[in-house]
């Protein structure tokens, strides 16, 4: 995005503000589509929880997309949106049988990762057809907060026990639609990503009535200048190449599908501060700014880096900076970071902000969310207004002594 579209958005809404770009994320979709344009039918199912605003998600549909859901509740926003039920795949992990079930009842496909649960769920519903995560035991995450694969995770039916699952299938004589993946987020390595792959395949020859083969997401974008990425038209060849090759061996013509969240949305997004004061001590500059990790976790939850650019001062000097917040805890956003010369009151740009930023926002400090504003055809138009104090007593029930 322009700097000056930031700044006049700025200027029109305030700050702090999340901005997500609409262009980029149509881009993002079509690499994708155009990766796997060797594939014969491809299913997109955008992962609601990285950027889970109604207009995104109706955004997300007018691409094309279908759309990947974690709890109840994102499966209901996304019929509010637009979406189909069977255009919604539900992956769910540690939820009660009692919710798996409701969501199905509303037709969309189950995604089921625990054997207690599937034994239960195909007991008392065999026609539903169900899609299994499995868990490859492949360790592809960047960070070991968010691998899931591994052998101690608590995601997915580890390999080892696809005896026992089959037995289960058998008992029950429910029906399997779909095998599914997801070994993590942040994949480095095109080959990890294949090799957990063709474990898949190996698997997928034990079920009779797939439709399609789920194979997640994890595909890294670029945080900073000379980031390595997922390599997406490499993969898309190389994965389409094999896909096809098993599509022969099974005998017909499955849908590959795919769950990304943080490639569509990551780099769309950017959150506007503003400085509030500088400050020097002994051994640090640094720049505080109106807002804090109840905004903006990453940094502190992940120790994830954001590119930050003061766009008051473009071309300034850069000098070294500890970014910030106003959280009364420790709340930085960057260590020592080399950030074009700031004054106070100057605007503070964090990239990288579409996906888990606002999504996992909240009130500590009883501080106010902030708004989200979608830059479309050159227009910025508001998608979520600022929360207002009211929205903070909202649901509190206030007692009298
Ligand atoms: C979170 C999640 C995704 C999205 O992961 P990204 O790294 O954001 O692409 C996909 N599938 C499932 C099951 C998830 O839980």
């Amino acid at each position: 995005m322009k700097i000056q579209n930031l700044i006049s958005i700025n200027k029109q809404f305030g700050s702090p503000v999340y901005v997500y770009d609409a262009n980029k994320i149509e881009n993002q979709y079509n690499r994708l589509v155009t990766a796997f344009s060797k594939v014969k039918s491809l299913r997109i199912h955008y992962a609601a929880k990285a950027l889970s605003n109604i207009s995104i998600l109706k955004f997300m549909k007018k691409l094309g997309s279908r759309l990947d859901t974690v709890s109840i509740e994102e499966v209901k926003i996304g019929l509010l949106a637009g979406f189909k039920p069977n255009n919604i795949i539900f992956t769910p992990n540690g939820v009660s049988i009692d919710e798996i079930e409701k969501v199905s009842k509303l037709g969309v496909q189950i995604n089921i990762d625990n054997l207690s649960i599937l034994e239960q769920f195909g007991r008392r519903n065999p026609i539903t057809p169900v899609c299994i995560r499995i868990n490859p035991h492949v360790n592809a995450g960047g960070n070991s907060n968010i691998s899931v694969g591994h052998i101690d995770s608590k995601f997915g039916i580890s390999i080892h026990q696809i005896p026992l699952l089959l037995r289960i299938i058998k008992n029950t004589q429910m029906n399997v639609n779909g095998i599914h993946m997801h070994t993590g987020s942040d994949i480095l390595d095109i080959e990890v990503f294949l090799y957990a792959s063709e474990i898949l395949f190996e698997n997928a020859l034990n079920f009779k009535n797939l439709e399609f083969i789920d194979f997640g997401s994890g595909f890294k974008v670029p945080y900073k200048y000379g980031d390595i990425e997922t390599n997406i038209e490499e993969l898309g060849k190389k994965l389409s190449a094999r896909f096809n090759e098993f599509c022969k061996k099974y005998g017909k013509n499955l849908d590959l599908a795919f769950e990304p969240g943080k490639f569509l949305v990551s780099e769309a997004g950017f959150f506007i501060t503003t400085v509030n004061s500088v400050k020097q001590t002994t051994s640090t500059v640094f720049a505080q700014i109106n807002s804090g990790f109840n905004h903006f976790i990453r940094p502190m939850f992940y120790n994830s880096y954001h590119e930050i650019k003061n766009i008051s001062n473009p071309e300034g000097k850069k000098r070294f900076y500890s970014v910030v917040g106003y959280i009364c805890e420790t709340d930085t956003f960057a260590n020592n970071r080399e950030i074009e010369e700031i004054s106070e009151g100057d605007l503070l740009v964090f990239k990288n902000a579409g996906a888990y930023c606002f999504t996992m926002s909240n009130n500590y400090n009883s501080r106010l969310k902030p708004p989200e504003v979608l830059w479309y055809n050159n227009k910025a138009l508001l998608i979520r207004e600022k929360e207002k104090f009211e929205d903070i007593l909202n649901k509190q029930i206030e007692l009298n002594f």
